[in-house]
């Protein structure tokens, strides 16, 4: 089965993508992952991605999708996954109903995270990696900064899934397990179909 979870920076993506990917085995692919591992890595897309990112700003689109159309072609891919922080643009969801025609595959379901944007500012402010740190990009001004370019370039998508009929609406601002439990019942009513 394969997922796309949208929503907010901060809403709860990751974390409910590893929860499904722990329990179904659906692969997580998380750009924001993907772009921290290059950056790590210092290859040329990571180094030309680091400043951006610590100003809140999109990648390059092209840069995006081809990193999602390599990693969508991988094996352990097959059995399903779980798009986190993919798509972002109006062209990133053109680019991915292409790649996905190409392949003949198909997405399940999409949910969004619905959240109170005050709460996020705060999640994210006290949110901590598993090592204790706090990404570079998890300080207050670029917090807001990418509220904002979710506000002008992501939000935008939502019609675009909404009016397909396609876009399920989940409690974001209810507990991690509470959260999980509503998508656990979507992935239960589209494995019927
Ligand atoms: P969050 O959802 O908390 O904002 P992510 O880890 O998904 O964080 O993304 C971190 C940063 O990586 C974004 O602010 C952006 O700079 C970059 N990024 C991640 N995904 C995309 C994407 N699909 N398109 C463009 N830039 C992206």
């Amino acid at each position: 089965m394969n997922i796309i979870l949208l929503g907010p920076p901060g809403a709860g993506k990751g974390t409910q993508a590893k929860r499904l990917e722990s329990l179904y085995g659906f692969k997580q692919i998380s750009t924001g992952d993907m772009l921290r591992a290059e950056v790590a890595a210092g290859s040329d897309i990571g180094n030309e991605a680091k400043a951006i990112m610590a100003k809140g700003q999109f990648v390059p689109d092209p840069i995006i999708v081809a990193m999602i159309q390599s990693r969508i072609a991988q094996p352990d891919c097959q059995r399903g996954f779980i798009l986190d922080g993919f798509p972002r643009t109006e062209s990133q969801a053109e680019a991915l109903d292409t790649m996905l025609s190409a392949r003949g595959l198909t997405i399940d379901a999409v949910i969004l995270l619905d959240v109170n944007e005050d709460e996020l500012v705060e999640r994210i402010a006290s949110r901590r990696g598993e090592d204790g740190t706090r990404r570079p990009d998890d300080n207050p001004d670029v917090v807001r900064a990418r509220l904002d370019v979710y506000r002008k370039q992501t939000a935008p998508i939502l019609p675009y899934y909404e009016k397909a009929g396609r876009l399920l609406h989940v409690d974001g601002m209810k507990d991690v397990e509470s959260v999980g439990k509503e998508i656990d019942a979507i992935v239960a009513a589209a494995k019927k179909h």
